[in-house]
Formats: structure tokens, C-alpha cells, sequence
């Protein structure tokens, strides 16, 4: 993804600036930028630099580091996983933005729906509780043996809130990004990479 053509618009009187190295908050993509618009201290005469607006190479966007560290837009927390149905992917990368915008509720919700998602694929009945789902892929064999202590936090905290919707904090978001992810990565990217039987 490009915001502009290149020679067609462009970003007026870009200032260089020492390098920096982000993944792109737009567009997802690990670069280096040597330009942009400096955030300068002004008490002294050295002007010295404590943030700035760099411009992503890849896509156009401007992307702010202030001087506390942050960047914003930050990328989506986790990773991307390849070849996972549409739908589920959408839903899966919702929860990803969610995650890096703190809204750590609504991402935990949709890492709900998303495992309820793939035991309902996976031939689970629909209507189950989200424990009952969780068992359904445990005892099928879609989570591997060490990864019985996550399967035992993910009921429990499953347990707490199955009624009353309870707020849900940054480690419980990002664990449950991280165990989807796996999940999502051994039953639908990994079997893709396989040849196909007759194949090449
Ligand atoms: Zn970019």
C-alpha cells in the first residue's frame, strides 16, 4: 500500500534526519527513515532533537516518535498468519489493533469468538459454552501437549467471565493473541505449505 505516487505529491520542505527504525504503523512494513519533520528542545541553542515525524518509505504515512518513546500509529500487536479463512483473519486482525490500542476486553472477546470459530470448523457443535469449546480442541489434539498450562489459564479465565463481563488487562489480551496466533498458524498455515498429495 502507497497513500500517494511518489513524484506526484509530496511531503513539502522534508527535513533530514538521523535514521530510525520502526515497523510502520499503516502499513506494516519494517523500514528505516532518514526523513521528516524534527520535535527540537528549544531552551538551548543546540536545538537538540527529542522526537519527531519521520515519513515512512514504504507507504508515505507519517509516523510520530514523541519524546517519551512512543510511536504512533504503532503496528498491530502479534503477527500476521497466512492462509486463514477470510472472515476469521478479519476477526483475528481486529483483535490484533485492539491490542495495541489497549482495548484489551474487546480483544480477548474476539480471541473468544475466534477459538469458538475454528472448534465450530473443527466439527464442535454450535452452542456451546466457551469452556466447552476449549475442551473440544484440547481433546481433539489441536493443542499440543505443552500447552496444557495455557489451555488451564484460558478455562479459568474463561470461567471468570462467562456471565458477568469482567475487564480484561494487557497480559490477558496478549497471551490469547499469542495462543491464537499458534493455533491459527498449525491449522491453517502450516498445512498450506505442505504440497498438495498429486501435487508439486
Ligand atoms: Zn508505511
Amino acid at each position: 500500500m502507497r497513500f500517494f505516487t511518489e513524484g506526484a505529491a509530496n511531503w513539502k520542505n522534508l527535513q533530514d534526519l538521523p535514521n530510525c527504525s520502526f515497523v510502520c504503523g499503516y502499513c506494516n512494513v519494517y523500514v528505516s527513515s532518514v526523513k521528516g519533520y524534527a520535535l527540537r528542545l528549544q531552551a538551548d541553542s543546540s536545538g537538540y532533537q527529542i522526537g519527531g515525524v519521520y515519513i515512512c518509505p514504504n507507504c508515505g504515512g507519517p509516523v510520530f516518535m514523541s519524546p517519551n518513546g512512543g510511536q504512533y500509529p504503532s503496528p498491530p500487536f502479534g503477527r500476521a498468519v497466512g492462509s486463514v479463512p477470510d472472515d476469521l483473519n478479519k476477526i483475528y486482525e481486529e483483535a490484533r489493533r485492539c491490542t495495541k490500542e489497549n482495548c484489551y476486553t474487546a480483544s480477548v472477546m474476539l480471541c473468544r469468538k475466534i477459538l469458538m470459530n475454528i472448534a465450530v470448523n473443527k466439527g464442535a457443535e454450535e452452542g456451546l459454552s466457551f469452556v466447552e469449546y476449549i475442551n473440544f480442541l484440547a481433546d481433539r489434539g489441536f493443542i499440543p501437549p505443552d500447552g496444557k498450562p495455557w489451555v488451564d489459564h484460558i478455562r479459568k479465565k474463561g470461567n471468570d467471565a462467562s456471565h458477568t463481563i469482567e475487564l480484561m488487562d494487557k497480559n490477558d489480551a496478549e497471551m490469547l493473541i499469542r495462543f491464537v496466533e499458534m493455533l491459527l498458524r498449525f491449522i491453517y498455515e502450516f498445512p498450506s505449505m505442505v504440497p498438495k498429495e498429486g501435487g508439486q
